[in-house]
């Protein structure tokens, strides 16, 4: 069996939950759009089902896993719906969305729901994507309020520069949408993980961690203490010894000084390591640091087995508790999302169940 795969640390997962909703108050839907973030919606929403108060997905589609899966808690579709037929699929799970645009409320018109609707009215405060026009909130409140087929209303919007602690537009963002729903007595949804761990001020009734769960910090070197869940790793499956001169893999891209070990793994592009990596990025052989040698191809990748300790067979971390995802990410010019979700190919193997 090939020996890329992902262990995820599901006592991880739930320690970071806690955390997350310890720090931010109140109640926290679990994000677990995107297959959460490459760690697998069901696995994680069923370790979390004994804490959380929700969970949260992009769409229609992501919702039908979870409740197919026997998820009974709450689930926001955070995208809403994307087409009127959806209406009444979300109404036979009882799942609750967000209506963020004038296109959705004209589908919500003519629903006929067979239990209230829970909806999440969303405002642009600043992001500039989704949103309705905080000047609305008042008007779009008293209307949905007055709705006899709406349960629940929460008012939310979402950050776009939280991870920036230095920066004024959370808190603009903050102002915005405190002043728009002034006095209006509905519950409120502002924090993202970033807003959750660097803006203690913008805490509300609900909290909407996402990367955080995952023990991926959005401003790496704060020391928050959240654990990795996710070990990408594999084996050495061949080693090699190099002579001055030789070069490794596509375009050649590492040459050997000097003689050289060097070790091939089994992980590669197709299993959502990142291609653009240069040499030197950091890996773990046999728990020592070492490092990238040559690009990265689509089922493998060569590392520098020089010093080390590890021969055929060792075990190679991609990123886990000893690479930090962040410190991968930042090799390839992208964040640790990115990274986590495009895992795939690799097996997914549960642990701390
Ligand atoms: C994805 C998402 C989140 C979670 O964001 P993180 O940065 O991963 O914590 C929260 N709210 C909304 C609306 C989202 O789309």
């Amino acid at each position: 069996m090939r020996p890329a795969r992902a262990l995820i640390d599901l006592a991880a997962l739930r320690h970071n939950y806690l955390f997350a909703r310890d720090r931010h108050g109140g109640r926290a839907l679990a994000v677990v759009k995107a297959n959460a973030y490459g760690h697998g919606a069901l696995a994680c929403a069923r370790a979390l089902a004994a804490h959380a108060d929700g969970f949260a997905v992009a769409c229609i589609e992501e919702a039908e896993v979870l409740r197919a899966g026997a998820i009974e808690a709450p689930i926001l579709l955070l995208e809403g719906v994307f087409e009127a037929e959806e209406l009444a699929r979300v109404d036979a799970l009882g799942l609750s969305m967000v209506v963020h645009d004038a296109n959705q409320l004209a589908m919500l018109a003519g629903f006929r729901p067979s239990q209230p609707l829970s909806i999440w009215l969303k405002f642009n405060t600043g992001m500039n994507r989704a949103g309705f026009a905080p000047a609305r909130a008042r008007e779009l409140f008293a209307d949905l309020s007055a709705d006899g087929r709406i349960g629940s209303l929460v008012m939310m919007t979402h950050l776009a520069r939280a991870d920036e602690p230095d920066n004024e537009a959370t808190a603009e963002q903050w102002r915005c949408f405190r002043d728009a729903l002034e006095g209006i007595p509905a519950p409120r949804s502002i924090c993202n993980s970033a807003g959750v761990l660097g803006w203690p001020q913008l805490r509300a009734d609900w909290a909407r961690p996402g990367i955080m769960l995952y023990g991926a910090d959005p401003m790496p070197g704060e020391g928050h203490g959240l654990r990795p869940v996710m070990t990408l790793e594999s084996r050495i499956m061949a080693v090699r010894a190099l002579q001055p001169g030789d070069a490794v893999g596509y375009g050649a891209r590492f040459v050997a000084d000097a003689p050289r070990r060097i070790g091939l793994v089994a992980m590669g592009y197709a299993d959502g390591y990142p291609r653009v990596v240069p040499d030197g990025t950091p890996v773990a052989v046999a728990g020592q640091a070492s490092r990238i040698l040559g690009r990265v191809s689509m089922d493998m990748l060569t590392v520098d087995l020089d010093g080390i300790d590890a021969g055929l067979g060792s075990r190679v971390e991609l990123w886990g508790g000893q690479v930090p995802v962040n410190r991968v990410a930042e090799a390839a010019g992208t964040i640790a999302y990115e990274l986590l979700c495009n895992v795939k190919r690799a097996r997914l193997e549960y642990v701390g169940a």
